[in-house]
């Protein structure tokens, strides 16, 4: 299965989202990352599914923890 492409977000409250882009139209996809587990099936607007795999999740979590230090953030 091929892995979505995503990017992190942090929202006000310094919590990690993930904006996934649906591989089948594009649409960004936003969820906590809290809430995600590793392959799930998100829906998009279009229909598509969307899986985030274990691999692509722990890249996630890897990128939220390093933008957190970036902006020197210590809230889990
Ligand atoms: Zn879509």
């Amino acid at each position: 299965m091929k892995s979505p492409r995503f990017d992190i977000d942090l929202d006000k409250h310094y919590k990690a989202t993930v904006v996934i882009a649906c591989p089948a139209c594009g649409h960004e996809n936003r969820h906590h990352l809290a809430s995600l587990q590793p392959d799930s099936t998100l829906a998009c607007v279009c229909g598509s599914d969307i899986s985030l795999t274990a691999y692509g999740l722990q890249s996630a979590h890897d990128k939220a923890a390093a933008i957190k230090a970036a902006y020197h953030i210590n809230a889990a």
